[in-house]
């Protein structure tokens, strides 16, 4: 076994802390990876603090990784010792149902079992371990490659809140001429921002915080509206193509069913620990949709990344040094972070 060192959380409700644990030695296909840098998801926190009912303690999160090559095994055939690369919130799936087939691995029939972290480790039984750690060891099918253009810290967050959100705006067409809606400003919100704007589409944020309005428009949004105030979302009303919600908490949806145009598509990827209400007649007057979507396969995740690197898009980190990952919790629970906490894995040995 692979002995590594990393933070995690022991329970629900105590501070993550240092912890040494084996992770399997590196198999045929694997690729040992020594992890430069860690971004930090909200749903990192909804992990560690078993928001979702499915936490196995004690939990390293992380999954959102960037790292170089340390070792390949024997029949590796995608990377080498040095190789830039990325992994993501999959580490593996079951490779034969029809969504694995189709590339889709992150809707796989047999469920989240190839989490990054809250997943089962095929070969050790064991549960998978994130990376708030020093190494990790993945199937090369599951490993990504980071364009050695992109600031490698700063391309950590690609791998969920990049992937995220890239996704549902290329599934529901997202372009010139198409109006989009991107709700909170963290993490993921920023993302769908700079990606959005990216593709073409008319970009509006919408935000609780009357801070982030200026870096709203900075970050590629074409008008900013504070949610709370109704006249502002009024100016918007049956315009939009697509909104897409990373909200991290429960809030009411309905004063964004009335901004969507007949036959729009409202997409909810944020997560709450508590069901979401849902008024359902703004729905039905405009025979809209209301649709989920998580993260992207991994062919999905790479174009991605290449898209990134043609754009020259990456996330806006603040980095941390491990020790501060019980601060940083705290901070993205008040919506304090522009826009993703960054942890710089030297500092495990500091
Ligand atoms: P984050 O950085 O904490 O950002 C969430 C943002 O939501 C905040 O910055 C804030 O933006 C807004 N917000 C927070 N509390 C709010 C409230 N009570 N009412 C209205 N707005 C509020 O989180 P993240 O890392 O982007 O993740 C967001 C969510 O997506 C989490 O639930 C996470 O688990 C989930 N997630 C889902 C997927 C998926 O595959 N579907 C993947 C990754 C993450 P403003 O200050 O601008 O209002
Ligand atoms: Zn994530
Ligand atoms: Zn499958």
């Amino acid at each position: 076994m692979l002995v590594c060192t990393g933070f995690a959380a022991p329970d629900a409700k105590s501070p993550l802390a240092p912890w040494s644990f084996t992770r399997r030695d590196v198999g045929a296909f694997d690729v040992e990876i020594d992890i430069l840098f860690c971004g930090v998801c909200h749903s990192d926190l909804h992990y560690a603090r078993n928001e979702w009912q499915f936490t196995v303690y004690p939990a390293v999160p992380g999954h959102e990784i960037v790292g170089r090559v340390r070792s390949v095994g024997k029949d590796v055939t995608k990377y080498k010792t040095g190789d830039l690369v990325g992994v993501g919130c999959l580490v593996d799936s079951c490779r034969t149902c029809p969504s694995c087939r189709e590339g889709l691995e992150q809707y796989c029939d047999a469920g989240m079992q190839g989490g990054t972290y809250g997943g089962t480790d095929k070969v050790t039984g064991e549960p998978t371990r994130g990376g708030y750690a020093d190494k990790i060891v993945v199937d090369e099918n599951y490993v990504l490659r980071i364009p050695e253009n992109l600031d490698p810290a700063a391309a950590a967050p690609l791998l969920c809140a990049g992937i995220t959100l890239y996704s549902p705006l290329r599934h529901w067409g997202a372009g010139p001429s198409k109006k989009v809606g991107i709700i909170g400003l963290g993490g993921l919100g920023h993302m769908g921002v700079k990606l959005a704007h990216a593709m073409g589409a008319e970009t509006v944020l919408f935000t609780t915080s009357p801070s982030k309005v200026a870096d709203g428009k900075k970050l590629g949004a074409h008008d900013v509206v504070i949610s709370k105030h109704p006249e502002e979302m009024a100016r918007h009303t049956n315009s939009f193509d697509l909104i897409i919600d990373t909200v991290s908490a429960t809030h009411d949806l309905s004063p964004y069913f009335a901004l969507l145009k007949r036959d729009a598509t409202m997409v909810q990827v944020g997560a709450p620990e508590k069901p979401l209400p849902i008024a359902v007649f703004p729905l039905l007057l405009k025979r809209a949709s209301f649709a989920g979507s998580a993260i992207g396969g991994i062919a999905e995740t790479q174009e991605m990344l290449d898209f990134c690197d043609a754009h020259g898009i990456t996330a806006d980190i603040e980095m941390i040094p491990i020790q501060k990952i019980n601060e940083a919790y705290e901070r993205m629970l008040k919506s304090d972070v522009k826009y993703r906490f960054c942890i710089d894995m030297a500092s495990l040995k500091g």
